[in-house]
């Protein structure tokens, strides 16, 4: 049986109005949702959770709300994936090979969101460096989804999403860098948001594919979604790719319900492997939009068939380089078969990465060598411009892209092919917005006969998400029945 809900928050406002008016006090918010942790730890969402420390900063932010000198987030219960550092805590990436690991610095991301009285309960499974589509590569195991407890969350920030799903904290934070946020939160019926392309400093996040990589938030609301948002995006001088460009006030901008210009692109539909719930799922919301008047209509988009394949062969090619840096004597694991420096690197590396991080790192290395360069990463670099040019252009003519975010519903646990291939194939919706840097929100759009959640994909413009935020908000309050 499931554990109650006795605090079924779905956004901040919420949170602080009940504390102002003295119904909540932050410290029993917080009680609540480590003892939930704990009743639905076979979730596995948590790979450590940080009790005595959330409870002190309870104690403090709950003062601060008091005598009113609290910050944006005061009330705001977080959950982090397991890519971002946070200073004298475990980082592990959910790998064996950053086993023992201690942050020697927070993220940017971390540091933000604590400047706003934040709380930060704990550390969430993910699939191993952030690779995956279902959160099965974790040396810790799956996230189970609490939608059906046989499916899998997701990936690659699977315990994020479960996270927000199941109540065990009211809001978290992911990384995407071909859907690792909107994936799993299509998954598990939550909004979750993948920045334009340096909107948000990558400074202490695993990196993974350096020119994808976006932290953003998973939460229940669009609201929360814009407001995390507020708190970390901008520039950084700690990452010199952060950028410039100003930051809006994303929570006071959206009350924007004008008519929109939307594109769907016509192959997703027609695409092979797309589930037929998914499919009709989609239509009806693209006749729902077209009822409230606004103009949606059908693109074509030639470079669907190609997307999968440039982006697995240019993360690749960049997480071969990224994790070379784990060699066994600067981070974490070191075999105890080893003798000299070589042993060192070729045990700690061989016992301490799983196959999918290994899988990777060899195609990775395969496609930069000299013979095959040109073959695959600088023709891969090519179609990525045409991908990226392909899709800014048809946002020339409208406001945004709306595509399922996911060819299926939430899987069978353990149902994963022997066929790599079959599993990257999940990502087909969701790498063109990553390969682009465009901004992209997944949006719970329904369930289907067996109650799992379906998402929808809006991309927006670059640096757009004050707009694909508001439009966001209308979406989510229309009667989907
Ligand atoms: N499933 C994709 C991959 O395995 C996306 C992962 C991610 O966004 N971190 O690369």
């Amino acid at each position: 049986m499931l554990a109650e809900t006795t605090y079924n928050y779905s956004k901040l406002e919420d949170i602080q109005a009940d504390i102002r008016s003295g119904v909540l006090k932050l410290e029993d918010l917080v009680t609540f949702y480590l003892d939930r942790i704990q009743q639905l730890a076979d979730l596995n969402a948590y790979l450590e959770v940080f009790g005595e420390e959330a409870l002190a900063q309870a104690k403090e932010i709950q003062k601060k709300i008091d005598n009113g000198t609290a910050g944006k987030l005061a009330g705001m219960v977080i959950g982090l994936k397991d890519n971002i550092s946070y200073k004298g805590h475990r980082l592990s990436a959910s790998s064996k090979i950053l086993d023992g690991y201690v942050a020697i610095y927070s993220s940017t991301v971390v540091e933000r969101v604590l400047a706003e009285d934040a709380i930060i309960i704990g550390r969430l499974n993910c699939d191993e460096f952030a690779m995956g589509a279902s959160n099965e590569t974790s040396y810790f195991g799956p996230v189970k989804n609490f939608a059906d407890t046989t499916k899998v969350s997701g990936g690659s920030s699977g315990g994020s999403a479960v996270a927000v799903q199941a109540h065990l904290c009211l809001a978290s934070l992911g990384s995407d860098t071909g859907g690792s946020i909107r994936q799993p939160a299509a998954f598990c019926g939550v909004v979750g948001l993948k920045p334009t392309y340096a909107r948000v400093s990558r400074y202490g996040i695993v990196a993974y594919a350096s020119s994808f990589d976006q932290v953003g938030p998973i939460t229940r609301s669009v609201e929360d979604a814009a407001l995390l948002l507020e708190v970390i995006a901008g520039k950084d001088n700690y990452d010199s790719t952060s950028a410039i460009e100003p930051v809006p006030a994303y929570s006071t901008l959206l009350s924007n319900s004008s008519k929109r210009k939307i594109a769907y692109i016509e192959e997703t539909l027609h695409s092979e492997g797309l589930d037929p719930e998914i499919k009709q799922n989609i239509e009806a919301q693209i006749q729902l939009l077209r009822s409230q008047g606004h103009t949606v209509e059908p693109v074509s988009f030639e470079y669907l068939d190609y997307v999968v394949a440039t982006y697995y062969i240019l993360t690749t090619a960049e997480a071969s380089s990224n994790l070379a840096r784990y060699d066994g004597v600067h981070f974490g694991y070191r075999s105890d078969s080893s003798t000299d420096l070589i042993s060192t690197y070729k045990f700690s590396r061989s016992e301490g990465f799983g196959d999918e991080v290994k899988r990777r790192i060899m195609l990775g290395t395969f496609v930069l060598s000299a013979g095959y360069y040109d073959a695959y990463y600088s023709r891969a670099q090519k179609i990525r411009r045409l991908i990226k040019e392909k899709t800014e252009h048809i946002l020339e003519d409208y406001d945004f892209i709306l595509t399922p975010t996911t060819p299926t519903p939430a899987f069978n646990i353990g149902e994963q092919p022997t066929d790599p291939v079959v599993m990257y194939l999940a990502d087909i919706f969701t790498v063109g917005a990553s390969l682009a840097g465009l901004p992209a929100i997944s949006l719970p759009s329904g369930i289907n006969k067996d109650g799992l959640p379906l998402g929808m994909q809006i991309i927006g413009k670059r640096f757009g998400e004050a707009d694909l935020l508001s439009f966001s908000k209308y979406y989510s309050e229309l009667d989907k029945k």
